[in-house]
């Protein structure tokens, strides 16, 4: 695609079934509907392919593990389009609810699933729900032993159930307790001392484009190095799925916006200049010394 931009954004999609999200967590799925959200995740996740092969844009995808098991063919399709295959954990459970011991057997599982579905290394990894936080610095030393180069799991924003609202906006390096890895976090707009989540998700699809073009023009002009980070899910472009029963709040939360997504991402994919996180993280790891370095575990940083 034309270089439409000097500054590169990463499209990334977190592949999961719709009943995994936080929001159900404590409900009991049926196993048909467990079913049916397998078979729309499958068909929306190739709906995403289509796309972003008619524009020839390259694209990471953070996949549960455990849908490299029961969709081998899907996670094979992926790559073989040029796109990465990236973690998402192997069974989509949030880091806080491991101890270090299972959180590094879940992400060594996820891990070998999805290296043999895809059939390449997997050097990126995105915890469920931004979960990596100031409680669990010892996630990114784990991530480091097992051979991944880069997270994506920490987003400088305020939320109630993720978040580090004072780390870096921009590529940096995460310290643990024992290991720097090289974090590349969501896309916020800074606005009235606060940062604002634009990077996708409910936020995408429920304020106006505007605002993610404001935060990515902010990025661009005031950050360095200058980075996009941008997710969807693939059950967010699924207008049709039955949908769960959730609280008031979660509901709006998980399904406000729903119907717009998909033409909001084809105009997103107009502007070009899209790059694969794994060949950015390359380039970024080239000359470590320029990145800012932040510790997790401290409140200091
Ligand atoms: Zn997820």
């Amino acid at each position: 695609m034309g270089e439409t931009s000097g500054f590169p954004c990463i499209l990334s999609f977190d592949v999961e079934e719709h009943h995994r999200i936080e929001a159900v967590f404590g409900l009991e799925c049926p196993a048909v509907l467990k079913d049916e959200y397998a078979r729309r995740m499958e068909a929306t996740t190739r709906t995403i392919l289509d796309r972003l092969a008619a524009v020839e844009a390259k694209a990471t995808f953070f996949i549960v593990g455990e849908i490299a098991q029961t969709h081998p063919k899907l996670v094979r399709d992926i790559a073989a389009a040029g796109h990465e295959i990236a973690s998402h954990s192997h069974d989509h459970r949030r880091v806080d609810r491991f101890s270090p011991a299972d959180f590094r057997e879940d992400l060594r599982r996820s891990k070998d699933a999805l290296e043999q579905a895809g059939g390449q290394a997997v050097v990126g990894f995105r915890a469920p729900t931004f979960s990596v936080t100031r409680q669990t610095p010892w996630a990114i030393d784990v991530l480091v032993e097992l051979g991944f180069r880069y997270d994506s799991s920490i987003f400088p924003v305020r939320h109630d159930r993720y978040g580090i609202p004072d780390a870096p906006r921009m590529p940096f390096l995460a310290a643990g307790n024992e290991h720097t890895i090289l974090e590349l976090p969501p896309a916020t707009w800074r606005l009235a001392g606060q940062n604002l989540p634009v990077a996708g998700g409910g936020y995408f699809r429920l304020f106006p484009p505007l605002f993610m073009r404001r935060g990515l023009a902010q990025l661009e002009a005031k950050t360095s190095p200058a980075v996009g980070m941008l997710y969807f899910h693939p059950w967010e472009f699924d207008i049709d799925q039955p949908k769960l029963p959730l609280k008031r709040l979660s509901k709006w939360r998980t399904y406000v916006g729903i119907g717009r997504t998909l033409a909001r991402l084809d105009r997103l994919l107009a502007r070009g200049n899209f790059r694969r996180a794994v060949d950015l993280a390359d380039d970024l790891l080239a000359s470590p010394d320029s990145l800012v370095r932040f510790a997790i575990g401290s409140a200091v940083g």
